[in-house]
């Protein structure tokens, strides 16, 4: 499986499931530019949500300041998010930025995807965290209409906004359950700057348990690998992001394994946060002969430059067919909704290409 293209012409053609993706993240260039331009009339209400003038007119100068190319470590990389949150803090750019990016899923025959952001970087206009989720699902709900995939959503604690905020956030979610937060909010998550000790958003998440939300957790992207542990023993999430750093300790590798969690693995930002120096370093080899389930993401489809059929193409240098049937087979299978969004892995000629326990869940 070492010819790209081929590689590529065929995964593309696979339903398949993206488990780990960011909103702001995945919006393109393009949209943003649009955004600025649709609300140009309202900039002098004080808005402050338009890109700089200089960046709304040249839409490679924009993408060269977001796509990830030379990050030294993840605040760098973080630090790529900063444009792409000027178009994302109204309702109507929340709801189209779910748009923009269904569609982009759409196109790379992604039937189900979970999305996932952080309520508090989006609300610089004075919205509040329920009223830009309900947007959200606003954006999730015509995605259906216009392409027919399922989206759910998930929420995100910033670590350097501190455990008050991730309780806040949680809060505010349980104070504002209905019906449409019941069928769209399926998970809870923590990211950011990672020299923060989990265990202080231990509350925050055994609360979104409580209420009923899964749960995932990014870690060892550049921390120690203690940390991963101290996730793994004090969160006690259903999923763990990254976890790259994993393999410098055997001892977090086999207590990864025993805790029985689907690590999401996302290649081409594994590179760009300096998580993984080269791409024979890529552990998912190591990760499967230990036993470790694992699922592969796309991360982010504009800062990392990428899509779910690439990061797959990347791992087929490590896995045979079976396995790569398998961890596409585990986007269904560790999906945190199993209310009938689930589909089975069609070509698109419609035969099923292989066959996922979907009991095994
Ligand atoms: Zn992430």
């Amino acid at each position: 499986m070492r010819d790209y293209h081929q590689n590529y012409k065929k995964i593309k053609k696979i339903s398949k499931a993206e488990l780990h993706l960011h909103l702001d993240g995945s919006i393109t260039p393009a949209f943003m530019i649009h955004m600025s331009k649709c609300l140009e009339g309202e900039a002098e209400k004080g808005g402050g949500f338009l890109l700089p003038p200089e960046l709304r007119e040249n839409e490679r100068l924009l993408r060269s300041k977001i796509v990830a190319t030379h990050c030294d470590n993840l605040l760098d990389y973080l630090d790529k998010f900063f444009y792409p949150l000027w178009a994302t803090q109204t309702r109507y750019m929340m709801t189209q930025s779910v748009i923009n990016i269904a569609e982009q899923l759409h196109n790379d025959n992604v039937t189900y995807f979970e999305l996932r952001f952080a309520p508090t970087l989006h609300m610089r206009c004075g919205l509040g965290i329920a009223e830009m989720i309900h947007a959200a699902i606003d954006g999730l709900q015509t995605t259906k209409e216009l392409f027919g995939i399922e989206g759910r959503l998930i929420l995100i604690a910033m670590r350097q906004e501190g455990p008050s905020v991730a309780n806040y956030i949680v809060r505010e979610v349980q104070q504002h359950w209905c019906n449409a937060f019941k069928d769209y909010i399926v998970g809870f998550d923590a990211a950011g700057y990672e020299m923060i000790d989990p265990k202080l958003f231990r509350s925050a998440f055994q609360m979104a348990k409580r209420i009923g939300l899964m749960t995932t957790f990014h870690i060892g992207e550049n921390c120690p690998a203690y940390m991963i542990g101290d996730v793994i023993d004090r969160i006690q999430p259903d999923r763990m992001a990254h976890c790259y750093r994993a393999v410098d300790d055997k001892g977090i590798m086999r207590a990864l394994k025993d805790s029985d969690m689907v690590v999401e693995l996302c290649p081409s930002s594994s590179f760009h946060t300096g998580s993984v120096k080269h791409k024979h370093l890529f552990p998912i080899r190591y990760m499967l002969d230990f036993g470790i389930p694992v699922v592969v993401c796309s991360d982010n489809l504009t800062v990392s430059n990428t899509n779910l059929t690439n990061e797959l193409c990347f791992i087929s240098d490590f896995v045979d067919e079976f396995e790569m049937r398998n961890i596409i087979g585990n986007g269904f299978r560790y999906a945190f909704d199993y209310s009938g969004a689930i589909e089975p892995i069609r070509t698109e000629d419609g035969g099923i290409v292989t066959e996922i326990e979907m009991e095994d869940r």
